[in-house]
């Protein structure tokens, strides 16, 4: 019987899984791809091959997560036949200040993270659920936590610190990044593809629907724009990015908004989709006539040039741009905007490379590389659990019902 790890990706309306081949010399293959997202009143689950050709389209009649997590459990067992889990890894939006590395799950880690919640309120409960419910049902699968906010803690004190009372620092209030798990797949393959580069100044733009860029030296994190929440920096799908905290305390007062509201507006309302009136997708807006949908990708790309300015004084210069995530690999019209506005640090674009899609896409005489890499998450979640020291089948103790 082989091995496989399974990697799940729980956000508050869908589950994203994966599925690797453990080789016994530990070489990680994808397998299955897929997710379980909420539409309307059903559940709807997909599977796909390493291919990426479709292997199930299901639509499933179950409420409430519990059940919902049940089921799923249950068709990746019958997915798995003849192969044995080895491991279960989860991405975790928010370690806090101390959970630095991806750690084995145990109960009082559990615990520990369940306070840490109140950083993340709208993402971390939706990680840690699954992991609860997979520890209760099948205690003797280890399963493993990776932080999205480790990567950065290499960030010095100085990038770390907000102008506030120091008393708020003491209690986490501070930034933290994310997006580490993909900053850390990007880093491993720039050693593989260009240790040069890898060892230099580099800046990577993970846009996709959530977006934020990168300052690495030597393969670690300098600084990065997102900040205490996923909230901050560049303009995102709904989310607006940075604002003047002022503006904030002004419509709350102004509009008599509570927090909830404010909440709201900031996640849901707001960035492409609050800008262009017409979608957070920056596919559509692309394609859109409306004067609107222009204007949203005109921010879009003028925050990106703004903080690629700020980040490469911070790195003192720049050897590399890597775009990354859903924009940033399939969009050569926002590539060639933002880097028709960086000439002055010396990078120039080859577009016959940008159009096709090619992996290296500044001319050879190009003082700044620029670079196209498609991320992969779960490869590297799945790598952590692999890299752990564990023996699979190592009892994890359940947690009780009210841990
Ligand atoms: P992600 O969150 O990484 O899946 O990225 C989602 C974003 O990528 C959405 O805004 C999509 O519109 C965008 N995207 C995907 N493909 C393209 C494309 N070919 N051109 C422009 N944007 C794209």
């Amino acid at each position: 019987m082989s091995d496989a790890i399974l990697t799940l990706n729980a956000g508050s309306s869908s589950i994203k899984l994966a599925i690797f081949d453990l080789a016994p010399d530990g070489r990680l293959s994808s397998w299955r791809r897929g997710d379980l997202r909420e539409t309307g009143d059903v559940q709807r689950f997909r599977l796909r091959d390493a291919d990426g050709a479709g292997i199930a389209d299901e639509t499933w009649n179950v409420t409430g997560f519990e059940a919902s997590l049940s089921r799923l459990t249950t068709r990746i067992g019958n997915e798995l036949a003849g192969r044995r889990l080895a491991g279960i890894g989860h991405r975790v939006v928010h370690g806090g200040a101390g959970h630095r590395m991806p750690e084995r799950v145990t109960p009082d880690l559990l615990d520990m993270l369940e306070e840490l919640a109140e950083l993340a309120p709208l993402h971390v409960p939706h990680n840690l659920a699954p992991i609860r419910a997979i520890a209760r049902d099948q205690p003797d699968i280890p399963q493993v936590v990776c932080f999205d906010t480790a990567f950065h803690r290499t960030m010095m004190p100085v990038a770390r610190r907000f102008a506030l009372p120091r008393s708020y620092e003491a209690r986490g209030i501070r930034r933290y990044g994310f997006h580490g798990l993909s900053y850390e797949y990007i880093a491993r393959q720039l050693a593989a593809l260009s240790p040069r580069i890898h060892a230099g100044r580099v800046i990577v733009a993970h846009l996709g629907s959530g977006a934020s860029m990168c300052a690495m030296r030597g393969g670690t994190s300098v600084d990065t724009t997102m900040g205490f929440t996923a909230l901050d920096g560049l303009v995102m799908g709904t989310r607006c990015g940075t604002l003047d905290p002022g503006a904030l305390l002004h419509v709350m007062r102004q509009d008599g908004l509570d927090v909830d509201a404010m909440e709201r507006l900031l996640y849901t309302r707001s960035g492409l989709l609050g800008m262009s009136g017409i979608s957070n997708d920056m596919q559509v807006l692309l394609e859109s006539r409306e004067t609107a949908a222009s204007e949203a990708i005109d921010v879009f790309v003028y925050r990106i040039v703004r903080e690629v300015g700020a980040l490469a004084s911070v790195l003192g210069g720049l050897d590399a741009l890597v775009f990354t995530a859903g924009i940033g690999e399939n969009s050569p019209e926002i590539r060639e905007r933002t880097c028709g506005q960086l000439g002055w640090l010396g990078l120039d674009l080859d577009a016959a490379a940008n159009r096709r899609g090619a992996a290296v896409i500044s001319t050879p005489e190009s003082r700044v590389e620029v670079r196209v890499i498609a991320t992969d998450e779960e490869a590297m979640i799945a790598e952590h659990v692999r890299d752990l020291p564990m023996l699979a089948g190592d009892p994890v103790q359940p947690a009780g019902p009210n841990r």
